[in-house]
């Protein structure tokens, strides 16, 4: 399992920010803010283990080296600097640095219906030298207010099922309720929504991970720190990450609305899929295993590239 570390939040970490409630710290008790907690908690969490660090490290070092290659030949002001200066040798340590200060002084959160996505980051310029990196200081989580609320209505889901199986385990003569080993073998909806922002969370992370190398909001990642199907202009850190810590991409499929369904379907997760090639209108994608999920999520330590997806192609 994870251990469990102190997360330190920003003073106002969640802010509510529908048009009709601007910037309403949520309550210390509050579901949604304990959601959230979860979700930042075990994404930070994945990054701190041994394959997340070294997952880190690899994008830093491609980062790195990247930018040093595009800037020669380049006049300065056409650069795209970093404030690297210590050997790729150290990588390893300010990996730990930057872990460490997440953990520390979390940034800011908001919760947001304006967030494209899952989650969005906006970076901000803190500074150039990495011994002083605050990472509350270099930018804004957002993350979507939608995916936060239906978690908030599968956490509800969860509780009354678990109280109905109370009460028949109760009025069952002589049934001493569910056993110790009665683990579930597939994810609830809370759980696949928790894989999808936790994910999401940790490809955000990367994200600030690039502004701590370059101590600025922009330029974003250059062009070779990408992955296919997914390159665009501007690069793409936290793809490249998902590419080399899970092998692929995670996309969720929206579950489909018939005729007939409430409005309620909407509230449902999707099922999430591996894609690891092609284009991204006609990439095969492989359903991401229920065991795996509940591995993921529980923490196990046998979490590695490519080993845990028990892939299943779809059509
Ligand atoms: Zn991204």
């Amino acid at each position: 399992m994870f251990t469990p570390k102190d997360l330190v939040l920003y003073d106002q970490f969640v802010l509510d920010t529908r048009p009709e409630k601007p910037e309403l710290e949520l309550h210390e008790s509050s579901r949604r803010r304990q959601i959230v907690w979860a979700i930042l908690d075990s994404a930070l969490a994945l990054l701190e283990t041994r394959q997340g660090k070294e997952s880190l490290a690899m994008v830093a070092e491609r980062i790195i080296t990247t930018r040093d290659k595009i800037n020669k030949g380049r006049t300065k002001s056409r650069q795209e600097p970093h404030i690297y200066t210590d050997k790729l040798a150290n990588l390893p340590r300010w990996i730990d640095r930057f872990l460490a200060s997440m953990r520390d002084h979390f940034p800011l959160v908001l919760i947001s219906t304006l967030t494209e996505g899952e989650a969005e980051t906006k970076k901000k310029d803190w500074g150039s030298d990495m011994r002083m990196y605050v990472a509350a200081d270099a930018g804004t989580l957002y993350l979507n207010h939608d995916i936060i609320a239906n978690m908030g209505h599968a956490m509800d889901q969860r509780q009354a099922r678990e109280e109905r199986e109370r009460q028949n385990s109760r009025t069952r003569s002589g049934a001493k309720g569910k056993k110790a080993n009665d683990q579930p073998q597939e994810p609830d909806e809370y759980q696949l929504f928790k894989f999808q922002m936790v994910i999401s969370v940790a490809h955000e992370l990367v994200h600030f991970l690039t502004g701590f190398l370059t101590g600025t909001a922009k330029p974003n990642t250059p062009l070779a720190v990408t992955a296919e199907p997914y390159s665009t202009k501007d690069g793409e850190a936290g793809r490249f990450w998902e590419a080399q810590f899970l092998g692929g991409f995670v996309e969720y499929w929206a579950p489909e609305l018939s005729e007939g369904d409430s409005p309620d379907t909407l509230r449902h997760p999707g099922r999430p899929y591996l894609f690891d090639e092609g284009s991204v209108s006609t990439a095969l994608g492989y359903e991401v295993s229920s065991s795996y999920i509940l591995d993921f999520l529980r923490g196990s330590r046998s979490l590695a590239p490519g080993h845990l997806w028990e892939t299943e192609p779809f059509d």
